[in-house]
C-alpha cells in the first residue's frame, strides 16, 4: 500500500510526487497519456518554442518545427528521469479511482487491457482541464483546432507544410487566444478575432488591456466583437464561418480555426461522479491546504478551476503535500504571476487597479516607460511600460503591471515585492544595475513613493 497515489502526471502531479517522496512518503502517480500533461506536451513550452522562434527571432524559420519537437522530448527525458530518481513508479494507464473513502482503491487501466490496483491512504488528483468546444454546426471539423491542442498541429505551425493557410480565425481574447494570434500573425497569416465581448483579456490591468488592444490594432487583426458562432462550412479547402456579432449576421472565409474560448476542468473518466467528493462552479472544491470533502483526498492544479498556470498547480502541490507532511503552506493568490508571451511580452503580479478599489484600498498608481530605459533602447525594444499600484497610505506595492522587453523575466522581483509586502521606497533605495530592464520597475516605484494621493 502507497501512502499517495497521484492521478495525473502534469506539473501539478509530478511535483506532488516528487515532494512527497522526497519528504519520505512512499509514493506511485498514474499517467495515461505523456508524463508533463498540458504544459509540457501542448501548452507552454511547445507554445513557448514556438514564441521563442516566432517573435524572440531565436532561430531560422526552416527549423521551426524540429526546435519545438526537440525542446519537448528533452524536457519529457528530463521529466522521466526526475520521476525516476525521485523513487515514484509511474503506472502508465487510466487510472479509475473505486474506492474513495478509508483505504484508497485506484485501478489502472492498461494499453495491453490488462488492469492493476493500487491502494493508497491518501490520494491527490490532478486531472488536468480541457478546452471547451462551444456548440455550433461542424464545430468537429478537420479545419478546426481547440487551444489545447492547437499548438500540435503541423498544418498550423510547420513553415513546411502551412503555406496553405493564409487566414485563421481564432475563437477567445483570453491568453492562450492571443499567444496563438500574434504567433500566427509572427509567420506572415492574417488573424481574424473572434471575441465573445468587447473587451481582451478580461482580467487584466486596464492600461495593460489598452495596450494589447493598440498591439493588435498595429498588427492589422480583424475583431469582432460579441461573436456567436451558427456554423463552420467546409469548402475550396478553406472554412466559411457563420454567426452572428453583435446580433448582426456574419460570414468569414479563412483556412482554419482555433477555438480558444475557455477550458474547463477534467472531472469525468476518473470514478468521481461515485464519490462525495464535493464540486463547485464546475471544478473540485478544494480549501487552502487544497483537501478535498473527503478525508485523504486532495486536488490541486486545472481540475480545481480558477487560475489555470502550471506555476499555480506546482505551489498547490506544495500546499497539499504540506499538510499531508505537518509543513504548512498556503499560496499566495494576492501576488500570483501570470505572463502572456506576446509582442510586447505582457507580465502581471498581484492585483489591479480595479482589484484594489474594489477591495476598499485607497491607492496610487505610476509608470515608467522602456521608451526611457537605456537597455530596452539598446535592444530596439522601448516599447510599453511598468505600472505600479500601491495603497497610498504606506505605498506598500499591491500590483505591478509590466508590458515590454523581458516582461516575464522581470516578474521574479515584482512578485517577491508584492509578496514580501515591500513598499516603493524598499525598491527604490534597493541597488539596481546599470543598464538593465530592470531599472523600469524600480523607476515606476520611486513614481509611486513620491505620487500624489
Ligand atoms: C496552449 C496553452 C498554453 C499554455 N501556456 C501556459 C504558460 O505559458 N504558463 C502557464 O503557467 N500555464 C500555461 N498553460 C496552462 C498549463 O498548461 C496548465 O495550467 C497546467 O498544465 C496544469 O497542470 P495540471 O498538472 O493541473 O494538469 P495537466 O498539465 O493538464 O496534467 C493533467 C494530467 O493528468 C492526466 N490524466 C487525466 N485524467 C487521467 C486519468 N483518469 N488517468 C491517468 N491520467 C490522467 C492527463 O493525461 C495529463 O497528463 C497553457 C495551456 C495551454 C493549453
Amino acid at each position: 500500500m502507497y501512502d499517495l497515489v497521484v492521478l495525473g502526471g502534469g506539473p501539478g502531479g509530478q511535483k506532488a510526487a516528487e515532494l512527497a517522496s522526497a519528504r519520505g512518503m512512499k509514493v506511485a502517480l498514474v499517467e495515461k497519456d505523456q508524463l508533463g500533461g498540458t504544459c509540457l506536451n501542448r501548452g507552454c513550452i511547445p507554445t513557448k518554442a514556438l514564441y521563442a522562434h516566432i517573435i524572440g527571432g531565436h532561430g531560422t524559420r526552416e527549423g521551426l518545427w524540429d526546435r519545438v519537437e526537440t525542446v519537448v522530448n528533452k524536457l519529457r527525458q528530463g521529466t522521466t528521469t526526475a520521476l525516476r530518481m525521485a523513487k515514484v513508479p509511474v503506472y502508465r494507464g487510466h487510472g479509475t479511482v473505486t474506492q474513495w473513502e478509508g483505504e484508497k482503491r485506484i485501478t489502472v487501466g492498461k494499453a495491453d487491457g490488462t488492469t492493476e490496483d493500487l491502494t493508497a491512504a491518501r490520494l491527490l488528483i490532478a486531472t488536468g482541464a480541457r478546452s471547451v468546444l462551444p456548440e455550433f454546426e461542424g464545430n468537429r471539423g478537420a479545419k478546426i483546432f481547440t487551444g489545447d491542442w492547437a499548438i500540435t498541429a503541423p498544418l498550423l505551425w510547420d513553415p513546411r507544410q502551412n503555406q496553405d493557410v493564409k487566414r485563421v480565425a481564432v475563437l477567445g481574447a483570453g491568453v492562450i487566444a492571443l499567444e496563438m494570434a500574434m504567433m500566427l500573425q509572427g509567420l506572415g497569416k492574417e488573424v481574424v478575432l473572434l471575441k465573445h465581448s468587447d473587451q481582451v483579456l478580461r482580467r487584466m490591468d486596464g492600461d495593460v488591456k489598452k495596450a494589447v488592444v493598440k498591439a493588435l490594432k498595429g498588427r492589422k487583426t480583424v475583431m469582432r466583437d460579441y461573436v456567436t458562432l451558427i456554423r463552420a462550412v467546409e469548402s475550396d479547402g478553406g472554412l466559411t464561418l457563420s454567426g452572428t456579432e453583435k446580433d448582426v449576421p456574419f460570414e468569414e472565409r479563412c483556412d482554419a480555426l482555433i477555438v480558444a474560448s475557455s477550458m474547463d476542468p477534467i472531472l469525468d473518466g476518473f470514478g468521481l461522479e461515485g464519490s462525495s467528493v464535493a464540486v463547485r462552479k464546475g471544478a473540485i472544491a478544494v480549501d487552502e491546504a487544497m483537501r478535498t470533502s473527503v478525508e485523504g483526498v486532495y486536488a490541486i492544479g486545472d481540475c480545481t478551476g480558477g487560475a489555470m498556470l502550471a506555476h499555480l498547480a506546482e505551489y498547490q502541490a506544495l500546499a497539499a503535500v504540506g499538510d499531508m507532511t505537518g509543513d504548512p503552506y498556503r499560496v499566495n493568490m494576492d501576488a500570483l504571476p501570470s505572463c502572456i508571451f506576446i509582442d510586447p511580452e505582457v507580465a502581471v503580479t498581484g492585483l489591479t487597479e480595479e482589484e484594489a478599489k474594489s477591495r476598499g484600498e485607497e491607492v496610487v498608481t505610476a509608470k515608467a516607460y522602456f521608451a526611457a530605459n537605456g537597455m530596452a533602447l539598446a535592444l530596439g525594444q522601448g516599447d510599453g511600460f511598468v505600472k505600479i499600484v500601491a495603497r497610498a497610505s504606506d505605498r506598500r506595492i499591491l500590483g505591478v503591471h509590466i508590458m515590454g522587453p523581458e516582461a516575464a523575466s522581470l516578474l521574479g522581483e515584482a512578485t517577491l515585492a508584492v509578496a514580501k509586502g515591500m513598499t516603493a521606497e524598499e525598491v527604490t533605495r534597493t541597488v539596481h544595475a546599470h543598464p538593465t530592464l530592470c531599472e523600469c520597475f524600480r523607476d515606476a516605484c520611486a513614481r509611486a513613493a513620491e505620487a500624489k494621493a
